[in-house]
This record gives structure tokens, C-alpha cells and sequence, in this order.
């Protein structure tokens, strides 16, 4: 079986229909044709400022939240990134191996740290695509299910393994994104142009798996669409519509086409209300489960320990191989 990493970061009290649709889903589809390994990153999400309780409380509720959307630990490895030593101390050599020009190139720190002020922003901000591609290297996986923004990421982690593997000798896999065109990237409900994000969309922007589904629907019912009435599928032109029939069609499970034919000559409003009732059905047994798996934070524990152990097998065999291919001593 071709091998599967990816993560998620703990840095909001529930997932929002982005990281579902963009990421997770795929997640779940591939611990069947792949052999998985999941983690919730909480070494990336200590990049922007955090409160320490409050990540604590967050690690557990991203991981129950992942079991809640049917992550099966019998089927795929599920582990918190800080339990495995070896992805910091990848990351550290591949900060070696990383031009500070190329980092600098990174879309997402350039967005994430002119929000914060260029000053502010963290060395780990700076350095975190250069984790993710350890993250992603240490288990040699072949591909990464993530969403539209990771693109860029993505590929200087390929370029990173190509060049550890020609200056050291063949060491890791090259790993493909793995990106649903359909759902890679989710928009903002209030400004359809931008992606729906944790840390930057605005509370009436963003539908969050954990919300209260009436507060959800409202949220839908008044999302902002764009002047016309026609509903079709056209994110150049009408971004605001494309997006909610996107959403509508994979947590319907419905063509577009077949939506688009639905709702021909009827309105907005139409359109908006019954994907409103979408998705009240759809958060409603994953807001149940992830509330029964926090009801036992010994047994959600054990099982993170669990995965820890399995995902260690793997990244510590990487991690010696680099060591020993970079020119480190071996401890007697
Ligand atoms: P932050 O704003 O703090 O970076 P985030 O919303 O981007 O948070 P992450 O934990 O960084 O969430 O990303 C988890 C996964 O969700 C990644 O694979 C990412 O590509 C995907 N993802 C995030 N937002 C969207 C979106 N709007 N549409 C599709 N996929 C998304
Ligand atoms: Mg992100």
C-alpha cells in the first residue's frame, strides 16, 4: 500500500468546513487504500502565540474530532506531532538544507506574518513549511491529502528530498500533494474570494463542525452572494454561489450539474436554505461523537499513546538513516 501523511493543527476549538471538506475527507477515504498516518501538529500551532491550556484542551478536541468523522485507529495511525521527537529534530536538518531565499519565498508566511507585523512574527512562522516537510519526509510518505494552500509548501518539500537524496544519497520518498480540485479550496462566506481560515476569517465568515447548527445555518442563510440571480457554477464570475454549491455538493453527495438543473429559475434564498439543512444533518452526529470521545480523555489519551508508538517505529528509522548519511557519530 502507497503511504499517506498528514496533519492538522490544534489552533481553534473545532474544524471548520475547509479543513473538513479540503483535507479530512480524504483522510478518512485513504486510511482504506493507504497506510495512514494522521497527526494533530500541535509544534505548528505554537507559531502565531498560543495559551498553553487552551492547546492542551485543542490537541484532544482535534483529535476527537478526527475519530468523530471516522479516523479508525485500527485503520491508520493517529498521533500528536510533539509525542514523536524525530519530527524536530528532521526539521533541524532540513533548516540546513534550506536557502533562507527560499523560505522567504513563502506565500504563507508572508500572509500570515504582514497579519501579525513583519516584526512580530516568529522564527517558527519562518521555519514552519521546513517542519512540514519533515513531518512529511520522516515517514516517507508517497502522498500528502491536503488542501489549495499547501500547494506551495508541498513542493519545497519535494525539492528538499531531492536535494537531501542527491548530496546524501537516495534517503527519502519524493511525496505528490494529494489535492481534490472540487474542495481544495473552501472560501470565506463573507469575502468568497479568500479561503475559510482558522486564524483569519471573521466569526460570520467561517461554518465550525463544533457550532451550534442553528448559528451555522443563519450563517449560510446570509452568506454573501453576488449580484445576478442565476445559481451556476462559475467561481471566476460568482464566487459567493460557486462556493456553497461546492459545499452543498460534497456534503450532499450530489453533481454540481445535478444542483445547478435543481435549482434552475429558482433564487438565492432557495439555494441557501436547503444547504442550510445539509449541513445542520451533516455536523449533528460528529458534534455527538466528538462529545462522547472528550467524555473519556484517559481512553482518547491511551489511544494517542498508541499511535505515538506506531508512528515512532517508522520516524526513528528515518531519522538514523539521516543522521548516519549526514555525518553524524553514532553513540557508542
Ligand atoms: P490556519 O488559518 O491557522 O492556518 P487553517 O484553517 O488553514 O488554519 P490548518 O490546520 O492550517 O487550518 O490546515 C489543515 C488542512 O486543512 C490543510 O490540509 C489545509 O490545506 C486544509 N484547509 C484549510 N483551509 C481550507 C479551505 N478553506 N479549503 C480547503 N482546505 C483547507
Ligand atoms: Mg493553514
Amino acid at each position: 500500500k502507497p503511504r499517506v501523511l498528514s496533519g492538522i493543527q490544534p489552533t481553534a476549538d473545532s474544524f471548520h468546513l475547509g479543513n473538513y471538506l479540503g483535507a479530512v475527507r480524504n483522510w478518512v477515504a485513504m486510511q482504506e487504500t493507504h497506510d495512514a498516518f494522521y497527526c494533530v501538529v500541535d509544534l505548528h500551532a505554537i507559531t502565531a502565540g498560543h495559551d498553553p491550556e487552551t492547546l492542551r484542551k485543542r490537541t484532544r478536541i482535534s483529535a476527537a474530532q478526527l475519530l468523530a468523522v471516522g479516523l479508525d485507529p485500527d485503520r491508520c495511525t493517529l498521533f500528536v506531532q510533539s509525542h514523536v521527537p524525530e519530527h524536530a529534530q528532521l526539521a533541524w536538518v532540513m533548516g540546513c538544507i534550506t536557502g533562507f531565499g527560499e523560505a522567504s519565498r513563502m506565500t504563507q508566511f508572508k500572509d500570515k506574518s504582514s497579519r501579525q507585523g513583519a516584526e512580530r512574527a516568529s522564527v517558527g512562522l519562518f521555519t514552519y513549511p521546513v517542519l512540514q516537510a519533515a513531518d512529511i519526509l520522516l515517514y516517507q510518505a508517497d502522498q500528502v491529502p491536503v488542501g489549495e494552500d499547501q500547494r506551495q509548501h508541498l513542493e519545497l518539500t519535494r525539492d528538499l528530498a531531492q536535494r537531501f537524496n542527491g548530496q546524501f544519497g537516495a534517503t527519502f520518498t519524493v511525496p505528490a500533494a494529494y489535492i481534490v480540485k472540487e474542495t481544495a479550496k473552501i472560501t470565506d462566506l463573507q469575502d468568497p474570494t479568500a479561503k475559510m481560515s482558522k486564524s483569519s476569517s471573521s466569526p460570520a465568515g467561517i461554518i465550525d463542525l463544533l457550532e451550534d447548527p442553528a448559528r451555522s445555518a443563519k450563517k449560510i442563510r446570509s452568506a454573501v452572494t453576488d449580484t445576478g440571480r442565476e445559481i451556476r457554477f462559475d467561481p471566476e464570475n460568482k464566487p459567493g454561489i460557486s462556493n456553497l454549491l461546492g459545499i452543498y455538493s460534497a456534503l450532499a453527495g450530489r453533481s454540481v450539474s445535478d444542483l445547478e438543473a435543481e435549482y434552475e429559475g429558482r433564487g438565492y434564498g432557495d439555494l441557501k436554505k436547503d444547504l442550510a439543512e445539509v449541513v445542520v444533518e451533516f455536523v449533528r452526529p460528529i458534534q455527538e461523537r466528538t462529545a462522547t470521545y472528550l467524555g473519556d480523555l484517559a481512553q482518547l489519551d491511551k489511544l494517542l499513546a498508541v499511535g505515538a508508538e506506531k508512528a515512532r517505529s517508522i520516524s526513528a528509522t528515518t531519522l538514523r538513516t539521516v543522521y548516519q548519511r549526514i555525518g553524524f557519530l553514532a553513540p557508542a
